[in-house]
C-alpha cells in the first residue's frame, strides 16, 4: 500500500525547549530548535544511527510534533505486535478530539455531545444547567472514583431523560450534525481503510452517543467501514423517527471501557453492512494486543477489561501543552501535540499490521 502522507519537510511549530530536557540522552527524538518569537521551531533533528531510531522515526514522526518517553519500549512493543500479526491487534479509539480535531477555525469544534440541538430552546437550556452542575464535579479531583461514578450516571440519565422528555428526532441529529463544527483529523480515513484492509477491529468508545457518532462518520467521512464500531448510548427511534428510550446500561466517562461491550446496547446498527466482517474479526477479547488512542490520560482506561499482552497507547496533547506534557509523556507511549493529524498513527498501524519481513 502506498500512502501520501505530508512531507516531512514541511514542519510546523513545534514544542517548547522545556519539553526537551526529559527525554532519555541518547533518545532518536533529539531536535535541534531556533527560538521565533517564544515557540521553538524544528528545524533538523538527530538521527540516531540504529536501526531502532530509523524505524521509530519513519513510523512514529511524519512531520508531527510528538513526544515519545521510552523509545525502547515502544520499540519493543511494535516489535511484539508485528509478531503476533494483525488477526492479534485491535484499536481501541476515543472519538471526540481524538478522531476529531480540537480547533476548528480557530474555535473549539465540538463535541458529539455538545452539538446536539434538541431544537427545543427549554431543554437545551435544561440540559446546559446540568453541564453547569455536573462538570466541575467530573473534574474535581477531591471526589472518591465510585462517588463520582454514581454522580456521572446521574447526570448521563437525567440529560437522556430530557431529551426524552423534550422530544428529539432523528432528523434533528442529522441536521445537528449537519450544523455542527466538527471535523475529522486528516488521516483518519486512510487509518481506518489501512486498518479494514487488514481486517483489523476498530471499537470507539464514547460516553456520547452513538447515533450522533455515526451520523458524524456518514456526512464526515461520506462511507462506513466495516470493521468500525461504536461503543456508546444508543437510542431507540419510533416509527416517526423520534426518541422513546435508550438501549441498554448508561456508559459514562467512568466506564467506557471493554466491559462496556456487554453492556452497551447492540453495536453497528446502522452502519452496518451486511458483507461486514463477522463475529470472528469482532471477537476482540482474542485480540490481545491493543493500539489506543486517547485525548485524557483516563482514556488509557478504556481497555480496562481486557487481558492484553501488550499495549501502544498514543496520546494527543491538544491544549495546556506545558503544564501537562510530563504526565501525558509518562501515561503514553506516544505524544502527538498540538491538534496534530493522524498521519503518524497511519504510519504506526502500517507498521503494526507488516510482517517482518515487509
Ligand atoms: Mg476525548
Amino acid at each position: 500500500m502506498k500512502l501520501t502522507p505530508p512531507c516531512l519537510q514541511s514542519l510546523s511549530p513545534v514544542f517548547s525547549h522545556e519539553l526537551l530536557a526529559p527525554l532519555p540522552r541518547f533518545s532518536p527524538f533529539h531536535f535541534i530548535f531556533r527560538k521565533s518569537r517564544g515557540v521553538g521551531y524544528r528545524s533538523s533533528y538527530c538521527k540516531n544511527m540504529n536501526n531502532e531510531g530509523d524505524i521509530m522515526e519513519h513510523v512514529v514522526f511524519d512531520g508531527a510534533q510528538v513526544m515519545v518517553g521510552n523509545p525502547h519500549l515502544l520499540q519493543t512493543k511494535i516489535s511484539s505486535t508485528r509478531i503476533d500479526g494483525p488477526s492479534k491487534l485491535q484499536v481501541i479509539a476515543d472519538f471526540d478530539a481524538t478522531l476529531t480535531k480540537y480547533w476548528i477555525d480557530g474555535q473549539r469544534g465540538h463535541s458529539s455531545h455538545g452539538l446536539l440541538q434538541q431544537g427545543n430552546a427549554e431543554f437545551d437550556l435544561k440540559r446546559q444547567k446540568l453541564y453547569d452542575y455536573y462538570h466541575p464535579l467530573e473534574i474535581d479531583p477531591t471526589i472518591p472514583l465510585d462517588e463520582k461514578a454514581k454522580l456521572m450516571e446521574e447526570w448521563w440519565e437525567k440529560t437522556h431523560a430530557l431529551l426524552i422528555e423534550g422530544g428529539l428526532s432523528y432528523g434533528a441529529i442529522k441536521s445537528s450534525v449537519a450544523n455542527s463544527r466538527i471535523a475529522f483529523r486528516e488521516g483518519v480515513t486512510e487509518l481506518f481503510e489501512l486498518l479494514e484492509r487488514s481486517n483489523v477491529p476498530v471499537l470507539i468508545f464514547s460516553a456520547g452517543l452513538a447515533d450522533i457518532i455515526e451520523e458524524v462518520l456518514r456526512q464526515k467521512l461520506h462511507r462506513s467501514f466495516k470493521n468500525v464500531r461504536i461503543v456508546s448510548n444508543r437510542m431507540v427511534f419510533d416509527q416517526n423517527g423520534d426518541l422513546v428510550s435508550f438501549k441498554g446500561k448508561t456508559i459514562h466517562v467512568l466506564n467506557k471501557n471493554e466491559h462496556a461491550l456487554d453492556m452497551a446496547g447492540p453495536l453497528h446498527d446502522q452502519l452496518g453492512d451486511a458483507n461486514g466482517l463477522t463475529g470472528d474479526v469482532f471477537s476482540v477479547k482474542t485480540r490481545t494486543n491493543v493500539l489506543l488512542l486517547g485525548d485524557h490520560i483516563g482514556d488509557l482506561g478504556m481497555s480496562d477489561g481486557l487481558n492484553y499482552n501488550t499495549r501502544i497507547s498514543v496520546g494527543f496533547l491538544n491544549d495546556n501543552i506545558e503544564s501537562s506534557s510530563d504526565s501525558y509523556r509518562s501515561a503514553f507511549d506516544v505524544v502527538y501535540m498540538n491538534d496534530a493529524a493522524m498521519w503518524g498513527v497511519v504510519k504506526l498501524a502500517s507498521q503494526l499490521c507488516s510482517t517482518l519481513d515487509d
